[in-house]
């Protein structure tokens, strides 16, 4: 067969209209591709920082160290089956999870039922590089007492005393009587419970509620993530206050407008 100039001239551009859409098609494949890959990166990046684990690119808030008392061979307080150590961890997570999504990292000095020594947890938020450490337990007197009990170490730092303030003020307004807030130990003014004195940084130590005491333990039970919420609050303000004062003001700034 005997193709004419006209024909001819017709099959080659039908071939360059072929290829064009051809290269059209896959300009538009690797365009979809670039998209999918870029809202993937995104999620990831949002997913870790929601997470607060510190692997995520963009950079935590701050580092808060997280002590749930006791644990291991050592279950503190105990009242009818229930122990002091489980209570303060299951605070303590629930801590740590509001504080990672207010976008901090949070070390804790256990996160199961280990043993670990008192002084050894206030090593390990130095380590940690923490900015603020707070302990977490529950209180006990057979019954009699009820209420948030707070202690900041004898040297009574204005920045452990904001922070003490704070956290107890954050769980007064979540419905737990006050008792008080006092330096040193429960025996002594002087002294320090070992965790606050090895730590280096603004800490506090505070019994949440009394685990014999049946109104506390509904507040503790019914109410956990709220007062959670509001603890992780107080220290993110105590933060904000210590180490991003700028920020505080702003803050105060735009509240008031
Ligand atoms: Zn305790």
């Amino acid at each position: 067969m005997q193709l004419t100039d006209d024909e001819i001239r017709e099959i080659l551009i039908k071939q360059k209209k072929r290829k064009r859409r051809q290269q059209r098609m896959r300009r538009r494949i690797t365009l979809l591709f670039i998209v999918i890959l870029i809202i993937g990166a995104a999620v990831t990046v949002l997913v870790m920082h929601s997470r607060g684990n510190g692997v995520g690119i963009l950079p935590a808030k701050g580092v808060i160290f997280i002590d749930p008392g006791h644990g291991g061979s050592d279950p503190g307080s105990a009242s009818d089956g229930r122990n002091e150590k489980d209570d303060n961890l299951v605070f303590a997570i629930a801590v740590k999870k509001a504080l990672a999504r207010q976008g901090f990292r949070v070390i804790m000095s256990r996160t199961g039922d280990e043993d670990v020594e008192r002084a050894r947890r206030g090593e390990l938020a130095n380590e940690s590089g923490a900015q603020l450490m707070v302990s977490f337990h529950r209180n006990k007197s057979n019954g009699k007492g009820q209420g948030v009990e707070v202690f900041i170490p004898s040297d009574s730092s204005r920045e452990s005393q904001l922070l003490g303030m704070s956290v107890f003020d954050a769980l007064i307004s979540c419905g737990f009587k006050e008792r008080s807030i006092r330096t040193g130990t429960l025996e002594s003014e002087k002294e320090d419970y070992e965790e606050l004195a090895a730590a280096e940084m603004p800490c506090c130590l505070v019994e949440v509620g009394f685990i014999d005491n049946k109104d506390d333990n509904k507040l503790f039970d019914d109410n956990l993530r709220t007062n959670a919420k509001a603890v992780a609050t107080a220290i993110n303000d105590t933060f904000t206050e210590l180490y991003a004062p700028e920020e505080a003001e702003k803050a105060e700034e735009s509240a008031e407008q």
